[in-house]
C-alpha cells in the first residue's frame, strides 16, 4: 500500500500553502482535490489585505487595489472613506489558488486532481490509513502519517477525525457582472434586514470595468440568492442603470464561529475545515493560508520527532490561537452584538459615524485583517455608538444565544 508522510486534502489555499512549506521542508506531501481543476470553482469575491500577496510571495494575481469603502444602511445613508494609499486588494482567485499550488509543486508536492478523500480506515502506529475515490471511480486506499484536511467548510476530514463542525454556517451567493457601474476604486458594503441580515452585501470592482455582486445572509428561511437578488434591485435603482446579465454565479457557505479542536491523533484543519474565518466580514483567506503556515511548521517538527499524537500536534492549536484567537474570538463577540441590531439601528450607526467624523479614525485604524482595532477605536470616539450597544448586548442576551457553545477561547493574550 503507498504510504506518505504527509495528505493534504483540498488544493484550496490553506492546503496549498501548507504542502508548500512541508514539501520544502523535505517531507513526502500528496495534495487530493476533488474537481478537475484547481480552482475551479470560484468561490469567494477575492478582497484580500497585503498580507496575503506577502504569504503569497507573488502579486501576480492581483487584479486592482482598492483605496476605499462606502458602507450603506438600509435606507441608504452612507459612510465614505477613501485613504491615500491602496487598502486592499481584488484578485484572480483562481489564479491565486493556481499559483499556490504551482509553488508547492515546484517545491515536490505531488497535485492529484478529481480524487475525494473519503473516509478514516484506521489510526494505526505507523499512520492513518484512508479511503479515496479516484478520477475512474474506483476506490484505493493510502497511508498517510499525517492528515492535513484543507477541505473546506464541510470538511470531510474533520467529521471523519470526529473534530466538531462550526455550529454556524452563513450561506453566501455572488455573482460577476462584466460591465458596472460604481467607483473603480472603491468597495461598497450594504447592512439592512432586507438585504443581509447577519452578515451584508457587497459591491466589489474586479478591476476590468466589471464588478463582484454578492450577499452573505443568515440561514433565515429565505435563501442567499433572494437577497442577493434584492441587493441588485437596490444597486440598480442607486446607480439609475442596470447591472446586466452576469457571466458567472457562486453559491457556498462560509463558516462562522470557533471549533474547539483543529489537532488529534494524526490530523490538522485548517482554513475554512477549521473555521479560521473573520467573523465580521467571513474573509478567511489571510487566515487560513497564515494558519496552514503555523500547521506546517508544527507538523514537520512532529514528523521529525515521529511524534504525531494528538498531544504532539496540540501544539498547532495552542499556536494559531494564541496568535489570531484573540481577534477572532473578539470579532465574534461584535458580530453577535451587530446581528441583534435592528435596521432602525444600523441607520442610526451610519448616522453616528457620519456625525462623529469617524473618517479619520477610520482611515488611520481600518484593517481588514483585524477590523476589531477600528472598531474599539470608533468606540471610544464616538459616544453615540457607545449608547448603541446596551441595547444590542440587551438583545442578545435575552435571546438566550450567548448559550451557543461554539465559542472556545483557547489561550488568551496577556
Ligand atoms: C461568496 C464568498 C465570498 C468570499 N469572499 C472572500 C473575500 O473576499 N476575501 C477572503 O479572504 N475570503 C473570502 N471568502 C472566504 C474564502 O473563500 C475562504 O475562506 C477560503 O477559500 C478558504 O480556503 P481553504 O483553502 O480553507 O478552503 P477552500 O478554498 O474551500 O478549498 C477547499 C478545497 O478542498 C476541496 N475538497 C473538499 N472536500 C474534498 C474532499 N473530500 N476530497 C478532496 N478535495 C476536497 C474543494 O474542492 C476545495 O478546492 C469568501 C467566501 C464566499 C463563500
Amino acid at each position: 500500500m503507498e504510504t506518505l508522510d504527509v495528505l493534504v486534502v483540498g488544493a484550496g489555499p490553506a492546503g496549498s500553502t501548507a504542502a508548500y512549506r512541508l514539501a520544502a521542508a523535505g517531507h513526502r506531501v500528496v495534495v487530493v482535490e476533488e474537481h478537475p481543476t484547481v480552482g475551479q470553482p470560484v468561490q469567494c469575491a477575492g478582497l484580500v489585505s497585503q498580507r496575503v500577496l506577502d504569504l503569497a510571495g507573488s502579486t501576480a494575481f492581483v487584479r486592482t487595489r482598492v483605496r476605499g469603502a462606502s458602507v450603506y444602511g438600509p435606507s441608504l445613508g452612507v459612510i465614505s472613506f477613501k485613504a491615500e494609499e491602496p487598502r486592499a486588494c481584488v484578485i484572480d482567485r483562481a489564479g491565486l489558488d493556481v499559483y499556490l499550488a504551482d509553488r508547492a509543486a515546484h517545491a515536490g508536492a505531488e497535485y492529484r486532481t478529481r480524487v475525494r478523500f473519503d473516509r478514516l480506515l484506521e489510526r494505526g502506529p505507523t499512520g492513518a490509513r484512508v479511503e479515496l475515490t479516484d478520477p475512474d471511480g474506483t476506490r484505493h486506499e493510502l497511508t498517510a502519517r499525517l492528515v492535513i484536511g484543507a477541505d473546506g467548510v464541510s470538511s470531510a476530514v474533520a467529521r471523519a477525525f470526529r473534530l466538531r463542525r462550526p455550529v454556524e454556517i452563513l450561506p453566501a451567493f455572488e455573482a460577476e457582472f462584466p460591465r458596472s457601474p460604481g467607483d473603480p476604486d472603491s468597495v461598497e458594503v450594504y447592512l439592512g434586514r432586507r438585504i443581509a441580515p447577519g452578515l451584508f452585501g457587497w459591491w466589489i470592482p474586479d478591476g476590468a470595468g466589471g464588478a463582484r455582486v454578492g450577499v452573505a445572509a443568515d440561514a433565515d428561511g429565505t435563501t442567499a440568492r433572494a437577497y442577493y437578488s434584492a441587493l441588485v434591485a437596490q444597486l440598480e435603482r442607486r446607480f439609475g442603470a442596470t447591472l446586466g446579465s452576469p457571466t458567472g454565479y457562486l453559491v457556498s457557505g462560509i463558516p462562522i464561529g470557533s471549533v474547539p479542536h483543529t489537532a488529534g491523533e494524526r490530523v490538522l484543519l485548517v482554513g475554512d475545515a477549521a473555521a479560521q474565518v473573520k467573523p465580521l466580514s467571513g474573509g478567511g483567506i489571510f487566515t487560513g493560508m497564515r494558519c496552514a503556515e503555523i500547521a506546517a511548521g508544527v507538523a514537520h517538527a512532529a514528523l521529525e520527532r515521529n511524534d504525531l499524537s494528538a498531544a504532539s500536534l496540540a501544539e498547532y492549536d495552542r499556536a494559531w490561537r494564541a496568535e489570531l484567537g484573540e481577534e477572532l474570538r473578539r470579532a465574534l463577540y461584535l458580530r453577535r452584538l451587530f446581528t441583534r441590531l435592528s435596521d432602525a439601528d444600523l441607520d442610526a450607526v451610519v448616522e453616528a459615524l457620519r456625525n462623529a467624523g469617524s473618517h479619520a479614525t477610520i482611515v488611520a485604524f481600518g484593517d481588514i485583517d483585524f477590523p476589531t482595532h477600528v472598531v474599539r477605536e470608533l468606540l471610544t470616539t464616538s459616544p453615540s455608538l457607545v449608547r448603541l450597544v446596551p441595547k444590542a448586548l440587551g438583545a442578545w442576551v435575552s435571546s438566550g444565544a450567548y448559550r451557543v457553545p461554539d465559542l472556545d477561547p483557547g489561550p488568551r493574550r496577556k
